[in-house]
């Protein structure tokens, strides 16, 4: 990740059509074992960082339904891979290359989002 969609989100999808990384999925997709929510695959997350505002935060109707995750990168590769053995995240597991952690597949993310915006899962706001 990336963001992370939350329990205020009204699964409206309207922003499923909007990512251009193909990160979000409708709750009847998600990859996780119980999904309520609209879900962010946290592997496949770019942060929009070519966007001047996330393309799911544009489109989204509900504040607080988006918010800021650990950025996809080595640093985080245990809190990723604890979530997703715990079932917060689903990650995408290759044949060959494995889980697709942090580690093996970092992704890009905002710099300017400060490590206490993104522990507090602070929503977007731009
Ligand atoms: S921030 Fe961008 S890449 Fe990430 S889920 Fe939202 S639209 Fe997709
Ligand atoms: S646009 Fe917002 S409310 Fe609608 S599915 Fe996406 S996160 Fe949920």
């Amino acid at each position: 990740m990336s963001v992370m969609i939350t329990q205020e989100c009204i699964n409206c999808d309207a922003c499923v059509e909007e990512c251009p990384a193909t990160a979000i999925v409708s709750a009847d997709d998600s990859p996780l074992d119980d999904p309520e929510y609209t879900y962010v695959k946290p592997e496949k997350c770019i942060e929009c960082v070519d966007c001047s505002v996330p393309k799911c935060f544009d489109v989204c109707p509900t504040p607080g339904a988006i918010v800021w995750d650990m950025p996809f990168t080595e640093a985080f590769d245990d809190y990723y891979v604890n979530g997703h053995e715990e079932g917060l995240y689903k990650l995408r597991v290759h044949k060959k290359k494995g889980l697709f952690s942090p580690a093996n597949q970092p992704r890009p993310f905002r710099e300017v989002i400060t490590q206490e915006q993104r522990d507090a899962h602070a929503p977007l706001d731009f």
